[in-house]
């Protein structure tokens, strides 16, 4: 049955309910992008303040920065997470019944960009200083997210990091073609400008015991992440020209021009093993990635994984290598490879590959780049509790009474989980600290209201906006620079017109101008989601307010029992 024909059984079954104890009520639901991520804050709301300006009385500029704040309550980094997260969020938005999904990510990204450009600071919650002094080991997403969350509290933070910067991962991992570093430089100085400390170089474990940061800090954080790739388990795969994933692009990151030869081989098919390859590529070798399951297991994000291809790197999958060959004097030659086929689900859920007996075959090699896994360093950290790789934590992310931890280190993700796990360990702590209850301290999510409920036919069909962005062989020739650009102001503000506010009003009249018994009364300064007050004295219970509401706010109250 289609979209629409559901929809008037739907509102056809509705009249037939009414009776005297069935009448309208404004109730707002979740939206499915809330669903999808909790880190790009309220999307539907962030979105209308900007759609809807007109109605609220708020300028262009004054919408775009009330946006940006909304999206920095949880997140304080939109500029970056804009240009890599694989945006979760999109997958379930109602629109893909219409056309295409919203382009959320995108218009992230320009929020960030703007919120960067006209110096939009963090919003604070508290402008007091609190007593306590609070630490945290590792300025990764993680870390810094946590840190953001206490300082914007009150509390006094500093921030430990073995690295000569700042940004984790996203620094020392993502290259610059995809995220420049001066955005996560922009993002994380205005973490800094809330009066978080950074104490770089600093290694906790060796430069400074643990147990001295513990006697320093009312409690400690520890987003340190997994910073070792785990080398090549094979004959000779231990001996030169053999870089890690994670080894290989901090280099790259730093600025380095590390020298691979013509021929490149990179064992892996996570976003480390795609990156590794798309730099390998920029430095003119020839790429072979070599994946031992199937592509639909493959966990990089799917369109870095097409960027790669378009970039001329090939893609075997169901291989793994077998042994690294050599000269004499341990010069590389060559990897001997095996075909795999899938097998039963493992532990992760994904089919185990199992090697195929007399399948193997040779391909020329200089250099190999085991972008295999990472494992958290836990030298000097190893009083903590852990399962021999990952440290591990209770459901509020603490690992003790004084210590939380989050992001990479307790299990490998994406960034924006590692934002999350800081801020919900954030809210916890904060909670404790202050004697609120932990539980209440993270975000509610009801089911999302369903595409029945929405009258797709409110809007005009219209495609998605796309970044603009360069060709697979001119991205490669671009070296480092950026291959995406933001949207324009022009494109932003057409896309927020695509949303359909699923479950919030957003003040189109319909209710107010079917209703002939004046039941609704329009607020004064109306806000997103509060258009109109409700007074059912008058009310026929005809339904027409709640069969003509496009975004699913109006609905049938039920019989009280
Ligand atoms: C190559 C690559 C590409 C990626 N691409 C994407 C992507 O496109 N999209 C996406 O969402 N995610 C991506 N990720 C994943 C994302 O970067 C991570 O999930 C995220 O950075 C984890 O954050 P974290 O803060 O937990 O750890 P990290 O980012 O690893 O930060 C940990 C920090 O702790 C410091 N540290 C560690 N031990 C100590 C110690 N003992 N003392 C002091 N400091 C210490 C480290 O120096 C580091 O700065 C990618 C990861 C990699 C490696």
């Amino acid at each position: 049955m289609s979209r629409k024909s559901k929809r008037a059984d739907k509102a056809a079954e509705t009249l037939d309910r009414i009776t005297p104890a069935f009448r309208p009520v404004q109730v707002e639901k979740t939206a499915p992008c809330q669903v999808g991520c909790a880190n790009c804050g309220d999307i539907r709301g962030w979105i209308g303040l900007v759609a809807q300006r007109h109605k609220t009385g708020s300028s262009r500029d004054q919408a775009m920065a009330q946006a940006w704040q909304l999206i920095a309550e949880v997140n304080p980094f939109p500029a970056t997470l804009g240009r890599i997260c694989p945006h979760p969020c999109e997958s379930d938005c109602n629109r893909a019944e219409l056309d295409e999904p919203l382009a959320i990510n995108a218009m992230e990204r320009f929020l960030g960009d703007f919120g960067i450009r006209v110096e939009l600071p963090l919003p604070r919650l508290r402008s007091e200083e609190s007593e306590e002094w609070i630490g945290v080991v590792g300025a990764g997403p993680s870390g810094l997210s946590f840190a953001y969350q206490m300082a914007r509290r009150g509390y006094r933070v500093t921030v430990y990091d073995a690295r000569e910067k700042a940004g984790g991962m996203l620094r020392y991992g993502v290259p610059d073609y995809r995220l420049p570093q001066q955005v996560l430089d922009a993002e994380i100085q205005k973490i800094v400008d809330l009066g978080v400390e950074l104490r770089l170089n600093t290694r906790v474990g060796t430069d400074i015991s643990l147990e001295e940061l513990r006697s320093r800090h009312a409690s400690l954080y520890l987003g340190i992440g997994a910073q070792m790739g785990r080398g090549l388990p094979v004959p000779g795969g231990d001996g030169p020209s053999v870089w890690t994933g994670s080894d290989y692009l901090a280099r790259i990151n730093q600025g380095e021009a590390v020298e691979t030869g013509a021929r490149v081989i990179v064992v892996g098919g996570g976003n480390s093993a795609i990156d590794a390859a798309r730099c390998a590529r920029r430095g003119g070798a020839d790429v072979t990635i070599l994946y031992r399951r199937s592509r639909d297991e493959m966990p990089a994000i799917a369109h870095e994984i097409e960027d790669a291809i378009e970039e001329g790197v090939e893609l075997i999958l169901l291989a793994a290598p077998v042994s690294v060959e050599r000269e004499g004097d341990g010069r590389m030659t060559g990897v001997q490879v095996q075909r795999m086929r899938l097998g039963q689900p493992d532990s992760s859920g994904r089919r185990r590959p199992e090697p195929l007996a007399g399948s193997e075959f040779r391909l020329p090699a200089d250099t190999v780049i085991a972008a295999i896994s990472q494992v958290p360093v836990l030298d000097g950290l190893e009083s903590l509790d852990h399962d021999g790789d990952w440290l591990v934590a209770d459901s509020h992310g603490a690992i003790d009474k004084d210590t939380l931890v989050g992001g990479d280190a307790v299990s490998p993700g994406i960034a924006g989980e590692a934002i999350i796990q800081g801020r919900h360990a954030a809210e916890s702590l904060h909670a404790r600290l202050r004697g609120l209850d932990p539980d209440k301290a993270s975000d509610p999510v009801s089911p999302p209201i369903e595409p029945e409920d929405i009258l797709l036919a409110s809007k005009k069909g219209c495609e998605a906006v796309h970044e603009s962005r360069l060709q697979g062989e001119q991205r490669v020739a671009a070296g480092m620079g950026e291959v995406a650009k933001t949207i324009t102001e022009q494109q932003f503000l057409a896309e927020v017109e695509r949303c359909f506010s699923c479950g919030s009003c957003y003040g189109c009249e319909q209710c107010y101008m079917y209703c002939t018994s004046g039941c609704f009364t329009k607020i004064e300064e109306p806000t997103p989601g509060m258009y109109f007050s409700l007074n059912l004295d008058q009310c026929k219970e005809c339904g027409k307010c709640v069969e003509v509401c496009p975004c699913g706010f109006l609905e049938i109250s039920q019989p009280s029992a």
